[in-house]
């Protein structure tokens, strides 16, 4: 019964993973469906409506200071750009130290190979924040 889910994944199990401090199970999806229409509260709801925070050195940590200008470089606006699959928030100014991508790097001079952090999208799958 799915009283308040607006969607569910059915995974078989694939295997299990110990990564230190937990344990990963990854699984394979053999079904899914959308079964309402409710907004989801996601974690971009969390941090967006109800104001919570990320540490900086989280893949999840957002740049929340909207109201003050964003850095310019070589005439590039140094935009935020957001996942459309899990809501993480490439900022130019934080970089992405993970991938090897320098503070300062504009999203627009990313590799084309460079994916989300969070989830692995492809760069296609990003739009401005
Ligand atoms: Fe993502």
């Amino acid at each position: 019964m799915l009283d308040h889910a607006t969607s569910y994944l059915e995974c078989e199990l694939a295997g299990s993973m110990d990564v230190g401090t937990h344990t990963i199970f990854p699984g394979r999806v053999v079904d899914a469906e959308v079964v309402g229409d409710a907004r989801p509260m996601t974690y971009e709801y969390y941090h967006r409506i109800k104001g919570g925070k990320s540490p900086k050195t989280a893949p999840t940590y957002a740049w929340t200071g909207r109201d003050e200008k964003k850095p310019e470089k070589e005439g590039k606006t140094m935009a935020s750009y957001r996942c459309i699959i899990c809501g993480y928030v490439y900022d130019p100014a934080e970089g992405d130290s993970a991938s090897g991508i320098a503070p300062g790097t504009a999203f627009e001079d990313l590799p084309d190979s460079w994916v989300c952090p969070v989830c692995g999208a492809a760069k296609t799958e990003f739009e401005k924040a």
